[in-house]
């Protein structure tokens, strides 16, 4: 039953409420809500109703009518957001767990950690128990492969996860991984739920073969009711008379399970599927269905796999694949997690750190989405400085006060940002080394407890107001919206006012940083918002970057006489030596009225062909500088 308790109850009414309860033989789960606070009672005792709405402080009490309790959306109404360590599964994200079907030895858990990381993965899997068919096929390197993976996820950066298949195993276990799996074939083995459960630690439960969805939420409240509250639940197929998969992957299932449970839902292309061909279409399938993530078989090598091997990706496959979802996801208003390319500190070993050679210069407050950016390249160990302009980034890397910088260059909705690329004009000193997207995702950021109906006034900058403008209207339609010089700015303005009815826009860094609360998540009106950033810095600390990356993208200037075919007959140069013009702009020349310089941006199969244009270049134009070679991320 779910006990709605009335506000500002005292703890000690709560207590006494929740003594009761227990002593008639239900155990208690405390949910704390925006607007209320209520008790889920569960359990096999026996009481009535009326003598627990009899307690003064109780409001009402209801009924669940489900079988499955704490695991229902009738008891809890928001989306449970699972975490495991940093990662966190449910809401408006999409999480991709990715590794080998069993892990095979040290070797090969590294290397496939190394390749599903550096292709946006935020979690590894890996079997160490194998649960086969055959009693002859490979079952696993059991401890030893736990000691691997935990080595792999520890070394990528990446929780990990592994199935459990004998509840003795629980304690051994929890020394190794961050979320236990619960297989198919022990989905109602309800000893291990009981015993996992137990254990408090986040848990996958995959749908067993022949569950219906019912028995499959009972299974999560088995391990809900033992002790856990972090359930995530797992599509991967189900037997159908079909045979030409080796299971049927149920889509339909997930937003059927939206509406019954409060748990995140993910999918299993590889188990459902058994074919690596299928496993893209099908793992877009399940984004489209709604599915909070994917969890994918990966191998390095396939062909010589010990378990699962024809369902199992290519790392390229998987690459490609998470680009895919990357693109998709907004579609269906979601966004890829994705753990940050962090720039390896290894790189800094043979400079000699002080601070100033650790500080990001970024325009803008703390919070800002250029800082989000800068978090996307840079880790912790760096600072940042906040600056008022784009100009004072600039001026603090040419004055030493940071070592890099990061700029916007072009967003989707609103195109180039021209006061950047003017001043990477006028600094032949600055290079760009680096460029980075980010998508952008606007949020209502309120103080705690305040709700959407209560709002008066919303503040952002003008664009922030303008991208979100469909919400402000059909949700707010009362409010004022009002114009601010900067998002994050926005959000520690209203923060000083104390004001419940105040509301602002921004990007979750700024509500995080201000220990404001998000009211409403992705509100933008079009969610295929992005900005590039690129990465600035010295010339003379350039090498560092260009030294350990592939560099297959640059933005140069230059200019041409004003004569017929000029850009066209430099543009040839590009042509002849396999240089891809991905854009360009031509910007006023300060001091020269009615001239003009081109800035473009170009992306090239190696270095070399860069190198090989710039004799010919100099000669049939003027002014051509490379303002910057990267790798491309875009
Ligand atoms: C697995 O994930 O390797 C596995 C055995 O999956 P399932 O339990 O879904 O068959
Ligand atoms: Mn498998």
């Amino acid at each position: 039953m779910i006990i709605v308790l009335k506000q500002n109850i005292s703890e000690s009414s709560k207590n006494e409420i929740k003594k009761f309860v227990t002593s008639k033989g239900y155990q208690i789960r405390e949910i704390v809500g925006e607007d209320e606070t209520v008790l889920g009672a569960v359990g096999s005792g026996s009481l009535d109703i009326r003598e627990v709405e009899l307690f003064e402080d109780v409001q009402k009490v209801i009924p669940i009518s489900k079988p499955y309790k704490l695991a229902s959306r009738q008891l809890k109404m928001a989306d449970t957001i699972v975490k495991v360590k940093n990662v966190k599964i449910g809401g408006k994200r999409i999480v991709v767990i990715a590794g080998p079907c069993a892990i095979e030895s040290r070797e090969q858990i590294m290397s496939i950690a190394s390749e599903v990381r550096e292709a946006g993965a935020v979690m590894l899997r890996g079997g160490a128990f194998k649960p086969r068919t055959s009693p002859y096929s490979f079952q696993g390197l059991k401890e030893e492969g736990l000691k691997y993976l935990k080595e792999a996820g520890e070394k990528y950066e990446m929780p990990v996860t592994s199935e459990i298949v004998n509840p003795k195993d629980v304690e051994m276990m929890s020394h190794y991984i961050d979320m236990y799996q619960i297989g198919a074939r022990n989905m109602q083995n309800f000893e291990l739920l009981k015993a996992v459960g137990k254990q408090g630690m986040p848990v996958l439960l995959k749908r067993g073969m022949c569950a219906t969805i019912e028995e499959w939420l009972m299974a999560a409240e088995y391990l809900m009711a033992s002790g856990t509250d972090q359930v995530v639940l797992c599509e991967r197929g189900i037997r159908t008379f079909e045979t030409a998969t080796r299971n049927t992957l149920d889509c339909s299932a997930i937003p059927v399970v939206q509406k019954m449970t409060h748990l995140p839902v993910i999918g299993d292309p590889s188990h459902a599927t058994g074919m690596r061909d299928m496993v893209a279409p099908m793992s877009l399938a399940l984004v489209s269905s709604g599915a909070s993530g994917l969890i994918i078989e990966v191998h390095n090598n396939p062909k010589q796999a010990l378990s699962d091997g024809p369902q199992s990706l290519y790392p390229s496959q998987f690459e490609k694949l998470m680009r895919d979802v990357e693109v998709l996801s907004p579609v269906v208003n979601k966004s890829l997690e994705k753990t940050p390319r962090i720039l390896q500190p290894s790189l800094f070993k043979k400079e000699k750190v002080e601070n100033s050679l650790k500080t990001i210069a970024y325009q803008g407050e703390r919070g800002a989405y250029s800082e989000l950016a800068v978090r996307r390249i840079f880790d912790e160990s760096f600072g940042v400085l906040t600056c008022k302009t784009f100009s004072d980034v600039f001026d603090s890397i040419l004055n030493g006060k940071a070592k890099y910088g990061v700029v916007p260059v072009e967003n989707t909705l609103g195109g180039t940002i021209y006061d950047n690329v003017d001043l990477l004009l006028k600094n032949p000193e600055i290079t760009v080394v680096g460029e980075q997207q980010v998508r952008i995702v606007h949020n209502l950021i309120g103080f705690e407890g305040s709700t959407l109906d209560r709002i008066k006034k919303v503040y952002s900058h003008p664009q922030g107001l303008s991208q979100c403008s469909e919400f402000l209207k059909n949700k707010l339609p009362l409010a004022e919206a009002l114009p601010f010089f900067d998002t994050a700015g926005s959000v520690s303005y209203i923060k000083k006012l104390k004001d419940k009815s105040i509301a602002a826009i921004a990007g979750l860094p700024a509500a995080e940083y201000n220990g404001m609360s998000v009211l409403e998540e992705g509100i933008e009106s079009n969610p295929l918002n992005y900005t590039r950033f690129y990465v600035i810095c010295l010339n003379s600390d350039a090498e560092v970057w260009r030294s350990t990356s592939s560099l297959n993208k640059a933005a140069l200037t230059f200019s041409v006489e004003d004569r017929p075919g000029c850009l066209y007959s430099s543009l040839e140069i590009f042509t002849k030596n396999e240089i891809n013009m991905k854009k360009i702009e031509s910007r006023p020349v300060p001091g020269k009225p009615w001239s003009y310089r081109f800035f473009i941006e170009v992306t090239f199969p190696k270095i070399e062909n860069l190198k090989k244009i710039e004799k010919e270049m100099n000669e049939s134009t003027h002014g051509y500088r490379v303002l910057g070679s990267f790798t491309q991320t875009v």
